[in-house]
């Protein structure tokens, strides 16, 4: 048996946790939503850690959908505009948030991102959250859907360690399938530890290297 500290609820000394900053970012949240739908644009929010393959998925997506939809991507980054230098080659709006140290993107730092972007003329925006597969769960940026991104060669204890996270998700996308044979992953045990955590996810196993499963991700994500 190994010995537990189990934190309370809120005697963790954790600044994302205070109430009134997740208070605060819904409203927010919920005014951004206004706003995407104002400009009948919707809006879909990308977390996972640093390597789980968003920027690789997103650039997937944006290849099939680039002829049907006006594309404008956010990517949230500490310090670097790697990603959106990567998908601005793919001639759709990029516009960076670098959030310095945090460790996610909150409604209020998309809401300014939102502003410049030329809204009047997109239909639909990715939102790359910063690669963390923890925080970005609590603060919603008034995206339609929200992803978590997982490379399944990650950890086999991934999905077990990360119960919030696919709770707060509507969609999963198990990345990086076409590696799992090779280093021995059961991706079959991580759908059902997913099921069990949630139930209603909608759970998409996807290779950026083949373009397996980008076809069922966007039919999950109604595009
Ligand atoms: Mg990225
Ligand atoms: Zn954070």
């Amino acid at each position: 048996m190994v010995k537990v500290v189990e934190a309370r609820e809120g005697e963790a000394l954790d600044i994302e946790l205070d109430l009134n900053l997740q208070k605060k970012n819904l409203e927010l949240a919920e005014a951004n939503r206004r706003l995407l739908e104002k400009y009948g644009i919707r809006a879909i929010d990308f977390m996972g850690s640093v390597g789980s393959g968003k920027t690789s998925l997103i650039e997937r997506l944006v290849g099939k959908l680039k002829g049907k939809y006006r594309i404008g991507v956010i990517g949230g980054d500490l310090t670097t505009t790697i990603d959106m230098e990567i998908l601005s080659r793919h001639g759709v709006q990029v516009v960076q948030v670098n959030t310095g140290r945090e460790c996610h993107l909150d409604a209020n730092l998309v809401a300014r991102a939102l502003q410049s972007l030329p809204l009047n003329s997109l239909d639909l925006i990715f939102i790359e959250n910063v690669g963390n597969i923890i925080c970005p769960a609590d603060f919603p940026l008034g995206a339609h859907r929200r992803v978590a991104v997982v490379s399944v060669i990650d950890s086999p204890y991934i999905i077990v360690k990360h119960p919030l996270t696919f709770q707060a998700v509507d969609v999963v996308a198990l990345n990086k399938v076409d590696l799992a044979e090779i280093v021995g992953v059961n991706v079959a045990k991580l759908e059902e530890e997913l099921k069990k955590i949630n139930p209603k996810l909608s759970i998409v196993k996807t290779s950026c290297k083949t373009g397996l499963g980008v076809d069922q991700l966007i039919e999950v994500l109604n595009l």
